[in-house]
């Protein structure tokens, strides 16, 4: 055998589960075809956010004169921007690449597929022999009827992040997470933005509670993005005035440009799955069973390629569980409905664990606590917003926490470890939280709960 462990797959799941397996004294190899850090680094969690940074200093600096420190017009210079963006971006990358040889995986810059039991075929005509395979392939943007990738008039969330251009008017044809990130770093960049989402509701498959979509959507509304809900999307075309995205009952929205983000499908095609007799299901996702383990004997697949959430982190827990499973350990199960997201829009939003309407009559005790509450957000001049836990009734336990206001993703994690590790109310509210701080919001929100918060009315 030429390897104990091989790895298909560069990104989060993958590099993640390649050192790991390393670390653990298994030989191990990993295979990608594009540049490390897959989706993640380069075309998704890390461009977007340098930046949704980089154009929130857009949106302060307009608005600073009101603290007494007034700037001019902003002056967007796209290419310095978007090298910028890529400097952060490649710094990352090659840190990757360096921890791979660190940690001794062997790196192979090649595409990879199975090629029959214990074997991987590379394009540059190799042939590895492993004992334990692992497929971490990722996903890719999906394409809607009406709104070829092909069109230049139309974007997907890779062609948006490469910055070539800031369209007059775009619309985002899906009200999703990537698609309202988009729209947000695009609003502030200057461009006239329109969300168009077919469901009722924008960000329809994350478990949210109404209030706080609602305080999303009006402040949407407010820095001037046009958002229609319940509206189809039909096509693209060019029409006497110019161009324009056909939406339904004959209207049209005038564009320069259409991103669509309504979803992404695993990249199973082309794997050589055949060759083992793994079957993908109908929307392409690879079956696993508890252990990650597809129906084929030393065949495992992680991170967007199976089912859950699409997230780096939830690519990387599953590789590392995996990792140590493989080199002896007890698989660490992962439990999908206590992984935090973070949305990056104007508020952010972050939660963790079950929404109000899910916990359902169990999570009856409940508590908010209003960012117009806190000194510290008073002070950054970030008065919107809210934090809200659910907690079981019985045992105080803390089932879900949802943030929306001013860094909701970086205030997310003390809920993860409380909602992962089964904390109860008493243990957020009982702890010291130094003063004046955002995380205090978190700290009166569980007070709330418990009808004990000193700086709002309880009920
Ligand atoms: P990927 O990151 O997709 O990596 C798969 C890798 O496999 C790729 O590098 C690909 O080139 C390689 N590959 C595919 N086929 C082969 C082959 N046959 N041979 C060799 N190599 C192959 N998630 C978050 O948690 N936070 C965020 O803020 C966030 N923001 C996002 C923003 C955008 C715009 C997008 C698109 C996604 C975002 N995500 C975010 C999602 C996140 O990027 C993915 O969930 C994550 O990258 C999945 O990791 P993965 O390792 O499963 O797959």
């Amino acid at each position: 055998m030429d390897y104990e462990v091989v790895v298909i797959g560069g990104g989060p799941g993958g590099y993640v589960c390649a050192i790991r397996c390393a670390q653990l004294g298994l030989r191990t190899a990993l295979i990608e075809r594009d540049a490390l850090g897959g989706t993640c680094l380069n075309r998704g969690c890390v461009p977007t956010k340098a930046l949704y940074s980089a154009t929130k200093l857009v949106r302060q600096a307009a608005t600073a004169g009101e603290m007494g420190i007034a700037f001019g017009p902003a002056k967007i210079e796209l290419p310095r921007l978007a090298a910028w963006k890529d400097g952060v971006v490649s710094t990352l990358v090659d840190g990757i690449e360096t921890l791979l040889g660190k940690n001794g995986v062997a790196f192979f810059g090649a595409g990879g597929c199975l090629d029959g039991p214990g074997r991987v075929a590379l394009s540059t005509g190799e042939t590895l022999s492993a004992e334990r395979i692992v497929l971490a392939t990722g996903s890719t943007p999906i394409e809607i009827p009406g709104f070829s990738f092909e069109d230049p008039l139309v974007w997907s969330s890779d062609d948006a992040l490469a910055l070539s251009e800031i369209p007059e008017r775009l619309a985002v044809i899906g009200g999703g997470v990537i698609g309202l990130e988009l729209a947000t770093i695009y609003n502030r960049l200057g461009s006239l933005v329109t969300v168009v989402e077919l469901l009722p509701e924008i960000l329809p498959v994350v478990d949210l509670d109404r209030r706080t979509v609602a305080t999303l959507k009006r402040s949407l509304k407010l820095q001037g993005i046009d958002v229609r809900t319940g509206t189809a999307a039909q096509s693209i075309g060019t029409h006497g005035g110019g161009p324009e995205v056909r939406i339904k009952d004959g209207e049209a929205i005038p564009v320069d440009r259409a991103l669509v983000a309504v979803g992404r499908r695993p990249n199973s095609a082309g794997l050589g799955l055949e060759t083992v007799g793994v079957e993908p299901d109908r929307r392409g996702f690879l079956p696993v069973d508890g252990t990650l383990r597809t129906s084929a004997e030393g065949v495992y697949a992680i991170g967007d390629l199976v089912a859950g959430p699409m997230l780096a982190h939830k690519a990387s827990a599953e590789g590392i569980a995996l990792a140590e499973a493989l080199a002896g350990g007890e698989m660490r199960s992962i439990d999908h409905d206590r992984i935090p997201q973070a949305i990056f829009t104007d508020p952010e939003i972050a939660s963790v664990g079950l929404s109000e309407r899910t916990a359902g009559e169990r999570g009856s005790l409940v508590g908010r606590f209003s960012y117009a509450a806190l000194g510290k957000a008073l002070g950054m001049r970030e008065p919107d917003g809210f934090f809200q836990v659910v907690a079981d009734g019985d045992d105080h336990r803390l089932l879900g926490v949802q943030i929306v206001g001013a860094e909701a993703s970086d205030l997310i994690s003390e809920a993860a470890i409380a909602v992962q590790n089964g904390l109860t109310l008493e243990a957020i509210a009982d702890a010291i939280h130094p003063h004046p701080t955002l995380p205090e919001g978190l700290k009166e929100a569980a007070e709330n709960a418990l009808g004990r918060a000193i700086h709002t009315v309880n009920r």
